[in-house]
């Protein structure tokens, strides 16, 4: 595919990039690989606005996937971090911000009883799978397929997003004895979870679930799914793990736990509640948590675990998501989804815009999408010329068609505007597109 406009900045900063860093990224999903392509350097972000190397400026739908809900440089949040900064970046010590934040999320979501704090989801999602292994003193795990949990060797069989943008069935480097303890089962399928734990009665330490995926796109559970994983593994006496790292603080004031009410037994969490620094955390019911070092014998530390500016970003960030940030959120997205499908029928492109709380994705495809395989059969190569040409238009939207969309309280109406004003073109552009 050709592209129209150029990026001269970006591209000879991925030229540099590419000598130092495989790929020129430090993090798969940031290449365009999936669409094509040089990825944008960014420079600076301002409210719903990013502003690339070569002085573009995009309205953002990625916000850092997911953690900048108040947008870009919001000054209550920097004026949080400048004032932390100050005070020195890291002590090795308990210090109260880590207290603070772990009472919020405490607070916030009723069934974390005590919370750990850590440096990314990954952490928190592998701190969760030992934690559980540990208390019940089972090996095997259950995960589902298109869900993605960070790249925790045992979790990255059939792991959405990243996963599914390069094609890769699973990972070199992951050895049979790390992932043979992992078994995968199709999303929103409870026969398939209890014919497993009929098999294996009292093997399963845990069962792993994104609270409501996005990196399969969003597909969200279908009704009874969560609360019948909770029962399977009630029944048996192994966990449920819940991860929130996408959807923690950003669906709900309580997370997508606040809008299904489903208790688990452990919570992993991440994005929002680090303010767009590195923090991220895992919690639960106390009995289980009480296993955890050096309360007890699981082990589990970190150099960086509850960083003073990180958990000042963090705190500043959840203390201004109160009912009205949500709301906002909510209604922003609203207003996006029912753009973008007008654009997409307007030109007579078959799609669905898959919503859970205000992320959502489009596949382009009619049919309901309820798990990877069905999100795996939409019409990907329509993806690719939507995102150029709203690219080309201004609008940064996640590289890969297996990707959440995400807004936050500072998309404005003239962001918006500008959003709605790059539609019809793009959709075009898809309606267009040969595979
Ligand atoms: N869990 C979920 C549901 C995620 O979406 C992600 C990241 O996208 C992770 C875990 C891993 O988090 P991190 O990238 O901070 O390691």
């Amino acid at each position: 595919m050709a592209y129209s406009y150029e990026a001269p900045v970006s591209q000879t900063l991925f030229d540099r990039a590419s000598l130092v860093t495989p790929g020129g990224v430090n993090s798969p999903v940031r290449a365009f690989r999936a669409v094509g392509g040089t990825p944008r350097f960014m420079v600076s972000g301002t409210g719903p606005y990013l502003t690339d190397a070569d002085g573009r400026e995009y309205v953002d739908l990625v916000c850092s996937w997911g953690p900048m809900i108040l947008g870009h440089a919001h000054p209550e949040v920097t004026a949080a971090v400048q004032d932390a900064v100050a005070r020195g970046t890291s002590f090795g010590t308990p210090g109260e911000g880590e207290v603070a934040l772990a009472e919020e999320i405490v607070a916030r979501i009723e069934p974390v009883e005590q919370v750990r704090l850590v440096s990314s989801g990954t952490e928190a999602t592998m701190s969760a799978i030992r934690l559980a292994r540990g208390f019940t003193g089972r090996a095997k795990v259950v995960k589902f397929a298109g869900c993605y949990h960070g790249h925790v060797d045992a979790l990255l069989a059939a792991a959405g997003s990243g996963v599914a943008t390069f094609g890769l069935p699973d990972t070199p480097g992951v050895t049979g004895a790390q992932a043979g303890d992992t078994i995968v089962l199709p999303y929103n399928d409870l026969d398939a979870v209890r014919a497993v734990f009929a098999a294996q009665p009292g093997e399963i330490a845990c069962v792993i679930t994104e609270a409501s995926p996005g990196n399969m796109g969003v597909v969200p559970p279908g009704e009874g799914f969560n609360a019948g994983l909770k029962e399977i593994c009630a029944a048996d006496g192994a966990l449920y793990i819940s991860d929130e790292v996408m959807t923690g603080f950003r669906t709900s004031k309580a997370g997508w736990y606040g809008i299904d009410g489903v208790r688990p037994d452990l919570m992993t969490f991440g994005k929002v509640m680090g303010g767009g620094f590195p923090a991220a955390a895992f919690g639960g019911r106390a009995d289980v948590m009480a296993h955890l070092a050096p309360a007890g014998p699981v082990y589990q530390a970190g150099t960086l675990s509850g960083n003073p500016v990180a958990t000042a970003a963090g705190l500043a960030q959840l203390r201004l998501l109160d009912d009205a940030a949500y709301a906002k959120v909510d209604a922003v997205s609203a207003e996006l989804r029912s753009l973008v499908g007008e654009a997409f029928t307007k030109e007579g492109v078959a799609h669905t815009v898959s919503a859970a709380s205000n992320m959502f994705s489009v596949f382009f495809t009619d049919e309901p999408v309820r798990d990877y395989e069905g999100a795996k059969k939409q019409e990907a190569f329509r993806f690719t010329a939507f995102f150029h040409s709203m690219l080309e238009q201004g609008v940064y939207l996640p590289p890969s068609a297996f990707e959440s969309w995400f807004v936050s309280t500072a998309h404005d109406a003239r962001a918006l505007e500008r959003i709605a004003e790059a539609l019809p073109a793009a959709a075009r552009a898809a309606s267009e597109a040969a595979a």
